[in-house]
């Protein structure tokens, strides 16, 4: 497994918990140390314990070596990062270091008895990756005697926050090849994984392009229907309209056979996901002279939701702001491009004073990585975070309610603000008693 973030690190330990074994290899001590001690490296609700699990049984290791990792290994997967360049483009240089990392491995390890080994692209890459980006590292790297190489693409569709449940059960397992031989290695890893899923889940074998554009069409989708609902917010508020109400009623209409994810109104997708597979998406038709004014929209509402909460913010009484919540959505630590952490840094720069609460983003919790970029990239954050959510709200004119946990609901219940501005739908039915409250749907 190359790559032990939020992907790599549930693959890895969901496959070693389906009795694989296997090596993690990451550039980052602070990915492979914690896996080396029997700990998760990032902050996801049962990872932990998987991990100690698989540690302690002696199938999960990790090693930033990745010749240790490639020892007689059949399949390699590759898990890492695949951020978006300043213009939106896809950059993949992780890619193709890793993909080097394992050619130059396999120069001087012992092969797999079959001598076959399957490199697999388990990140989100641009159609033409797998046949191009990765073909050309292998030709730079040939095999030597004794190995050869299948490639495919497998892409992940797990959530952060609910990243072990997504592994077991996604909407379909897609494996992109040529080659009969990575599929039958790919059906066989995820048999043993699958096996007690009601319905099963099948391997579906695609052409390599396919399965690396359908992420992006699932990504977009998603992106879409957040956008969607929220300007359905935007509108009706005006007409004292609770949209999570008409959406709630509007995903029951069963001749769109739509599910009620991602159609709830509320605050902006954010995330190294959606927003980067999207600006992606969208450079590729720029490349192409091809436009896509849906989807450039669904990009320019998310960030017109940033500035609503802002001018929400600005337009009533209040200078003292208790933020509930920072990273981008509920169970994670993960405050990559997280609209909360745009909002609280609009808001700082506007002269209000902040005190931030998150269930997990403070520095007593945080763990590795993302501790790192807590105390490096946010270190105007770090000094008003707190993790008391009645600290926070202590002397607050306005409460944001965003990705938080029933602590800081009952502490907002106990002593509200003047003002609550729920961006969450966390707060039910008592948040109507709240004084200045803004539903979130409104
Ligand atoms: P991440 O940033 O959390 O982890 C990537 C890891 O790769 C880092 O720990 C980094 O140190 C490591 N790495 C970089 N170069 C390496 C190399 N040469 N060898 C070994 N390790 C190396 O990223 P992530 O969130 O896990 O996402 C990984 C990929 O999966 C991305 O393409 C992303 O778009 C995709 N994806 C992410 C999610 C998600 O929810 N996070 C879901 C589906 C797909």
């Amino acid at each position: 497994m190359f790559g032990l973030g939020y992907v790599g690190s549930v693959t890895a330990a969901c496959l070693a918990g389906a009795g694989h074994e296997v090596w993690g290899v990451d550039v980052d001590t602070a990915k492979v140390g914690p896996i080396t001690e029997g700990h998760s490296p990032v902050v996801e609700p049962g990872l932990d314990e998987l991990v100690a699990a698989g540690a302690t049984a002696g199938r999960l290791r990790a090693t930033t070596d990745p010749r240790l990792a490639l020892e007689q290994a059949e399949v390699s997967l590759i898990c890492v990062g695949t951020p978006s360049t300043p213009a939106g483009s896809t950059d993949l240089t992780y890619i193709r270091r890793a993909v080097r990392d394992i050619a130059e491995a396999a120069q001087v390890v012992v092969p797999p008895a079959s001598g076959f080994h399957s490199i697999v692209i388990r990140s989100t890459v641009p159609p033409g990756t797998v046949d191009e980006v990765v073909a050309e590292v292998l030709a730079e790297v040939p095999p030597p005697d004794g190995f050869t190489f299948g490639t495919a693409m497998c892409p992940e569709f797990l959530r952060e926050g609910s990243g072990l449940a997504d592994f077991y059960a996604p909407p379909f397992v897609v494996v992109g090849t040529r080659d009969a031989r990575v599929g039958t290695a790919l059906t066989d890893l995820f048999a043993p994984v699958y096996k007690d899923n009601n319905p099963i889940v099948d391997v579906q074998i695609v052409d390599v392009r396919t399965a690396e554009a359908l992420k992006y069409a699932c990504n977009a989708f998603h992106a879409t229907k957040v956008s969607f609902a929220n300007e359905m917010g935007r509108i009706f508020r005006h007409f004292d309209v609770d949209s999570r109400e008409v959406m709630r009623i509007f995903v029951q209409d069963t001749s769109l056979n739509i599910s009620p994810y991602y159609l709830k109104p509320g605050f902006a997708f954010g995330g190294s996901c959606l927003p980067k597979d999207l600006r992606s998406v969208l450079h590729l038709a720029r490349m192409n002279d091809t436009e896509l004014p849906l989807l450039s929209g669904a990009l320019a509402t998310n960030e017109r939701s940033v500035r609503d909460v802002v001018d929400r913010v600005i337009a009533g009484p209040g200078r003292e702001i208790a933020l509930l919540g920072l990273s981008f959505k509920h169970a994670t630590d993960d405050l990559r491009e997280s609209p909360n952490v745009e909002v609280a840094e609009r808001l700082i720069g506007k002269g209000y004073n902040l005190r931030i609460y998150d269930p997990i983003v403070n520095p007593a919790r945080l763990v590795g990585a993302n501790l790192r970029h807590v105390t490096s990239k946010l270190p105007h954050l770090q000094r008003v975070l707190t993790d008391d959510p009645a600290e926070a709200l202590d002397g607050a004119d306005i409460a944001i309610v965003s990705a938080t946990d029933t602590a800081a609901v009952n502490a907002l219940l106990t002593t509200p603000p003047a003002r609550t501005i729920d961006l969450s739908g966390r707060l039910g039915a008592e948040a109507e008693t709240l004084p200045g409250y803004e539903g979130v749907g409104w």
